[in-house]
């Protein structure tokens, strides 16, 4: 009750600073704000504030801090792990109003944005200038850049080109308590203090929101090329994508679709795979002409001793997008066959991509469960899909999850390659951490966010919350 009070009074101070209009309270954005793609069980937030300008968000922040009201960031909801969800009595920060391209300095190969552009947007902004921004979030359609730089995501081109990490030069942030963090450089090389800038990314949003987002640009690859590679087993994919690291090739990505996707693709869009693809890895490379046309010759051999039973390659870019075709409806096709789908996200050594394979079938038969399974699978990191229609069938799936972190663990691996903890995972931590290393993680959160109000209740496994 008490704790409801402080909400109304909270909303009322931030109609008052923000105006009217950047604060909903209707029962439509409430719903809207309150989940992400993930199974995360949800409360309705108190309010959604919009704020324009990063003013806004430090505005924003300060008075929820001043009412002892949690906070919950979000960008475009697409994350897997419930890092956007409301959990706890929260008031919710939506930055895709922020959502300009503010400039891109060529000759410093790096771009000044808003949080709330959407990765996409970034992407055909950067090719409009013969530049390339390589993190590429098979969801970058809608996801923003704030939510790449929480999440740390991603993507395909991860194998060649390295995770959003390696592109964040520095930003800006607000703490909880409204204090402004200009952090890192926007030189090609710079150690001065702490890196806090690897720090805030892949935060959460539990550390601080930030405002805006200082980005490396490269020049583009002048050329790609994309194979398509079909096996009649995971085992021969698995295998196969073992041989072409060992062979010192370093294609941009390698991406499988085992046998049950490759499954629902076919019932959801036939014309997006080849007849009679068991299996499929789709691997692209790029550089000039000549290093294309050896890389392609140097995989495709390889990928024939691998026992692949077909190859395919496209050189252009529509023949290129028919390739990928399968892996765009993927998602689409896996949601279509069952009522609920959790996408797990491990990653193992490279060298135990055929074992881990080989562990999530004798899970999925177990447990008697469907676990369709792809992935950037150059990276070692799989989408471990599990999907299931009724509530009694969710014991069997927390079975199956806590068995597939366990091997994932055994092998060497990690619980989360790009989709972060969120409140999914985050009793699952001390499989892979020291209760010290949780401790410092703690003491790091506690000291930038005293109060545990910034997106309470995620990434680390609970601590005691004083505002609800
Ligand atoms: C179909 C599909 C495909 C996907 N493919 C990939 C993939 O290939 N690779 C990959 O890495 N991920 C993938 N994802 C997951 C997801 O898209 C990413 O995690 C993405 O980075 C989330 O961005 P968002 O804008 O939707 O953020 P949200 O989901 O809204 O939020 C994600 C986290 O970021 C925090 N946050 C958001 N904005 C800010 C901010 N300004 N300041 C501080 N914290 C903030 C939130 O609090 C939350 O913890 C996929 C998801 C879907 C649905």
């Amino acid at each position: 009750m008490m704790v409801r009070r402080e909400h109304a009074r909270a909303v009322l101070a931030l109609e008052q600073r923000l105006g009217e209009s950047s604060v909903r309270t209707d029962e439509a954005a409430l719903v809207a704000a309150s989940r992400d793609e993930s199974e995360a069980d949800v409360v309705l937030p108190s309010a959604v504030v919009v704020p324009r300008t990063s003013g806004e968000i430090a505005a924003a922040l300060k008075v929820c801090a001043e009412f002892g009201v949690a906070v919950v960031p979000r960008g475009a909801g697409t994350g897997r792990t419930g890092g956007s969800a409301v959990v706890v009595d929260s008031i919710v920060i939506d930055t895709t109003k922020l959502d300009d391209v503010k400039g891109i300095e060529r000759q410093d190969s790096y771009a000044v944005v808003d949080p709330g552009v959407v990765t996409g947007v970034f992407h055909e902004r950067c090719e409009g200038e013969g530049l390339f921004y390589p993190p590429d979030p098979q969801s970058s359609q809608w996801c923003t850049l704030g939510g790449n730089v929480a999440e740390n995501a991603g993507g395909p081109r991860a194998l060649a080109y390295g995770v959003t990490r390696d592109y964040v030069l520095g930003l800006r942030a607000v703490t909880m308590e409204g204090e402004e963090l200009v952090v890192g450089r926007r030189t090609a090389k710079g150690v001065t203090g702490y890196d806090v800038t690897s720090l805030l990314v892949g935060s959460e949003g539990t550390l601080a929101v930030f405002t805006e987002l200082w980005l490396r640009v490269i020049v583009a690859p002048p050329v790609v090329r994309t194979l398509l590679a079909t096996f009649a087993s995971v085992y021969d994919a698995g295998r196969a994508v073992e041989a072409i690291l060992r062979a010192g090739i370093v294609p941009r990505c390698i991406e499988l679709l085992d046998e049950l996707c490759c499954a629902s693709v076919r019932e959801t869009d036939p014309a997006s795979l080849p007849t009679n693809a068991q299996v499929v890895l789709i691997i692209e490379v790029d550089g000039d002409e000549a290093r294309c046309d050896s890389l392609v010759e140097r995989t495709g051999a390889v990928l024939d001793e691998s026992q692949a039973t077909a190859v395919l390659v496209a050189k252009h870019g529509g023949d290129r997008e028919r390739l990928w075709a399968a892996r765009r409806v993927l998602s689409r096709a896996l949601r279509r066959r069952a009522t609920h789908k959790l996408s797990e996200d491990i990653v193992v050594p490279r060298s135990k991509l055929a074992l881990i394979l080989d562990d999530v079938r004798a899970i999925s038969e177990r447990e008697g469960l469907v676990m369709p399974t792809y992935g950037h699978a150059g990276d070692g990191n799989l989408h471990v899909n599990l999907l299931w229609n009724t509530p009694d069938e969710r014991p069997r799936v927390d079975r199956a999850i806590r068995a597939l972190f366990e091997q994932t663990i055994l092998h060497g691996g990690t619980l989360s390659g790009e989709h972060g903890i969120g409140v999914l995972k985050r009793d699952f931590l001390p499989l892979e951490q020291s209760p010290a290393l949780i401790a410092a993680q703690r003491a790091i959160k506690l000291a930038l966010d005293p109060r545990d109000l910034l997106n309470p209740h995620k990434v680390l496994p609970r601590i005691s919350h004083r505002a609800c």
